[in-house]
Order: C-alpha cells, then structure tokens, then sequence
C-alpha cells in the first residue's frame, strides 16, 4: 500500500512516498481502508522534530474510511463499518490500524470527507467550548485565527452557545470567513493591537476566555486582553512555542493558564462517543459548517503542509486517498 513517512525530521520534502505491505490488525485493533485524511498542524511538529516519535515516522492523526477487518476481541466495529477517528498516527496511507476504542460511526448521510474533515479540530473546539472553559450564554470569549481550521469550528460553537465572539485574523478576506462563521467583532491582529481592541469592545472589562491557537506572537497580549479571574486556553503554536514564563506574569488579574490537549479530553469511550456524536450531528444538522478549503492527492502531502505553514489557508485541508 502507499504511505507518506518520515525518515529523517525537516521539511516538507522531507515527507516520502513509501510502498509498504498493509498491516494487520492486533487484538482491540481494526483496519482501516483510508478514503480521506485530515491534515492537521500536529502532523507538521511530527515531521519537524518538535514531536518525537520513532522512525520512520507514519504521519496523519486523522482520517475517515471503511473497516476492512477487525482483531481478536473487537466489539465497537465491524467489517464494512464507516467509520471517523483522531489522534492514532498513520491516516496518511491507503490503510491503517486503529485502536478499535477510537473509532466512531459516520451518521449515514454525512460523507468521508466531511467526517475526515470534522474529527480532530471539531473535538477540540468541542473540548475547548464545552469543558477547558465551559462557555456560558452572555460569555464573551476572544478566538484567535477565527478563520482557520479549529479557529473557525470554535466560533460557530461559541455562537450556538450564545455567547459573544471576537475573533482575530491576518486579512480582510479572512474577516470576512470568520464573520460568515458567525464572529460578532473581528480583530485584524496584524494591523491592531487585539488585547486593547478585546478591552475596547468589552467596555473595559476584558473577556472571559481566551483561546489561544498561535502561541508565541499572541500569548502576552491574550493575558492582558482577559478579565480578572479569566482563563487562557493556549492550545496550539502556530506561529511557534511559547518561550517559558515566570508564573508571577498570572498575578496581574488572577489569571488562569491552561495547555489543553486533545488526548486528555478523550480519557474513555463514553467521552470520545459524547464529543464526536456531538459535532457528527452537529454537521449533519446543519449547525456546524465545515470549510473545507483544499484537498490534495496522497502524494502530494507535501503541498498540503507548505500551505498550512505558510498562513495561506482558511479552513480544513484534506488528502482525498481512497
Ligand atoms: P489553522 O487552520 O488555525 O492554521 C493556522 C493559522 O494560524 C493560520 O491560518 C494563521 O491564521 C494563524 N497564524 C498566526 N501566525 C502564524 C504563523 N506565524 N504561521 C502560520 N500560521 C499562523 O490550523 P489548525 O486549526 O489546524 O491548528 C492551529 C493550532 O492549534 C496548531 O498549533 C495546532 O497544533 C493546534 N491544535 C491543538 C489541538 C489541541 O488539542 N491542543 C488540537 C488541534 C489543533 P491568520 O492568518 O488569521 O493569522
């Protein structure tokens, strides 16, 4: 089968086009005939270096597709299921073995695209929303790259919650995204200072909650643009990792700092089930839109990394496989 790995950490070029033989499932394991895989920014720190893991390095965290077979022991899926999953590496190939615990049901009517497309940045906004910091209506919460691919799915989140949403982006044409999304006031970060603007729109106050996917050019100002007592949910470095910090820097609001990650908001079945029939259902409800804003062939995996690095995209980038 085809497989993008990884034999030595770098750049895009780095990312090759194997042959390898199609594995076999283990007990509590399925095989997965990949249709589409997500591309995700986790799959880029692999490929760097900044994650470790062994060589040479499966990429891909996302994927939806057909159950093909099961191991000894399976009782979530079956041969023939369709089937979404996040977080078990290895979605860029024409197959691959999964937990058989990680894998969820596509409602009929929703296709692999838009299941691949929906799993890992559409649980995350659900975690960050629903647990991280649980938003209330009448909540205003500040979301940085509202027009990206996790960015975009929290605004529409937040909006169904009710509560206020600024949204932060680089470009006019993505301010236009993340209004559609449903941002009520959006920041062009890279022309106004956004914790400022975040105090202006609040009367002074500052938002309950920030959430925060870039990181290193957006953390000490997403600290100033809180409210005493607010959280910041740094999940993400898009832009780089945050240079380590004094904690005294909490004391000038009584600050709460959190890095989330998705794994530690799937800690069971029933977890992983209660997230992803949220946000399947919410997409085949129509509540939440996905904006899937490229799909690559498997080969060209190199691409879809180039584009997501270098801020071009809005929305979802897909690897159509199968
Ligand atoms: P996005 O679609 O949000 O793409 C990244 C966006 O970040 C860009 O489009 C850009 O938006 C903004 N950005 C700001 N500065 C830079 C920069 N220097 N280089 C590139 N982009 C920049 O990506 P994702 O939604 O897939 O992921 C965003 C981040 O969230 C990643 O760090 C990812 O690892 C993390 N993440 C974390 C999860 C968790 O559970 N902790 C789960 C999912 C994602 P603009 O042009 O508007 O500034």
């Amino acid at each position: 089968m085809k497989s993008i790995q990884v034999n030595v950490p770098g750049g895009p070029e780095n990312l090759q086009l194997a042959d390898i033989p199609v594995p076999q499932a283990g007990p509590g394991q399925a095989l997965v005939r990949i249709a589409a895989s997500g591309v995700n920014f986790i799959d880029i720190y692999f490929r760097t270096g900044l994650y470790k893991a062994d060589l040479p390095i499966a990429l891909g965290s996302e994927a939806a597709g057909t159950v093909e077979a099961v191991g000894e022991g399976v009782s979530e899926v079956a041969p023939g299921d369709r089937v979404a999953y996040a977080m078990a590496r290895g979605s860029y190939a024409e197959y691959a073995v999964v937990p058989a615990a990680q894998l969820v049901k596509i409602p009929a009517h929703v296709d692999f695209h838009t299941a691949a497309a929906a799993m890992l940045q559409g649980m995350t906004a659900h975690y960050l929303t629903q647990s991280t910091y649980p938003l209330k209506a009448g909540d205003t919460c500040l979301v940085h790259a509202a027009a990206g691919g996790a960015g975009g799915l929290i605004v529409q989140m937040a909006k169904n919650i009710g509560a206020r949403v600024l949204g932060t982006v680089s470009t006019a044409e993505k301010a236009r995204i993340a209004r559609e999304a449903g941002a009520d006031e959006v920041i062009l970060y890279t022309e106004q200072e956004f914790d400022v603007e975040a105090r202006r729109l609040t009367g002074g106050r500052g938002v309950d909650v920030v959430y925060d996917s870039v990181g290193k050019t957006t953390f000490e100002k997403s600290l100033n643009a809180l409210r005493p007592r607010g959280t910041l949910a740094l999940f993400g470095q898009s832009s780089g990792s945050v240079p380590p910090i004094d904690p005294a820097i909490l004391a000038k609001g009584s600050l709460f700092l959190t890095r989330p990650g998705l794994p530690h908001y799937l800690l069971t079945r029933e977890e992983l089930l209660w997230r992803a029939g949220d946000v399947l259902s919410a997409v085949d409800a129509g509540r939440l839109r996905l904006r899937i804003d490229r799909i690559y062939p498997l080969a060209d995996a190199a691409s879809a990394h180039r584009d997501l690095e270098s801020r071009k995209t809005a929305g979802k980038l897909l690897l159509a496989i199968g």
